[in-house]
């Protein structure tokens, strides 16, 4: 017979050590959504642009990239359960008119105004990092960089000096795009 090893200390701990995660994520969410408040390039150049025949789109929403993506992790869990006490559960806007498979999409766009997905929130397509680049003169946004390290955030596999790095990374990319407003 193999006896489990309980400890009820260690596990609180940890999930303590989790809730921070999420808090450092959530940091980081403010200083990119500010970032992408200023640059306001998806929903006045993509989302709410019709497209040459008039037709609407749901740009880069075309599928449910919240739940596709989002990692079977406790800080996941966590940054879930806080998304949906804000905003809902995805099946609550099931009946909301929107062109897009995912349930949190509406024709004004995504309704998450935070604690995004990490694809969701470090997601930028071919067209908007090159008006980053030419606008803004910022040619530092990788968003495959950006999504992996807020995944490697909530799993604690980014943190001290690189967590620092990343956040200050994220600080000079706001303060250039808001030097041009
Ligand atoms: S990232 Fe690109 S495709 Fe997605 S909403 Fe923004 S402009 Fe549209
Ligand atoms: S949660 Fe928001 S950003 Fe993510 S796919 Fe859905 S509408 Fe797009």
């Amino acid at each position: 017979m193999v006896l489990e090893i309980v400890n009820p200390l260690g596990e609180k701990r940890q999930r303590m050590n989790w809730h921070e995660k999420v808090d450092q994520y959530l940091e980081i969410e403010k200083i990119l959504n500010h970032l992408f408040s200023g640059f306001n390039y998806c929903l006045t150049q993509c989302i709410q642009k019709p497209g040459d025949e008039g037709e609407l789109h749901c740009g880069c929403c075309n599928r449910p990239y919240h739940e596709i993506y989002d990692q079977d992790h406790p800080s996941f869990e966590i940054l879930r359960a806080r998304r949906e006490a804000l905003y809902g559960k995805p099946e609550s806007h099931a009946n909301i008119k929107r062109i897009s498979p995912c349930e949190y999409h509406t024709l004004k766009g995504c309704i998450l105004k935070t604690h995004k997905s990490p694809v969701c929130l470090g997601f930028l397509c071919k067209e908007s990092i090159q008006a980053l680049r030419s606008d803004y003169g910022l040619w530092t946004y990788d968003y495959l960089g950006v999504t992996h390290a807020l995944e490697w955030l909530l799993t604690g596999d980014l943190s001290g000096k690189a967590l620092d790095d990343f956040r200050q990374m994220c600080l000079d990319m706001d303060r250039t795009v808001m030097s041009e407003e």
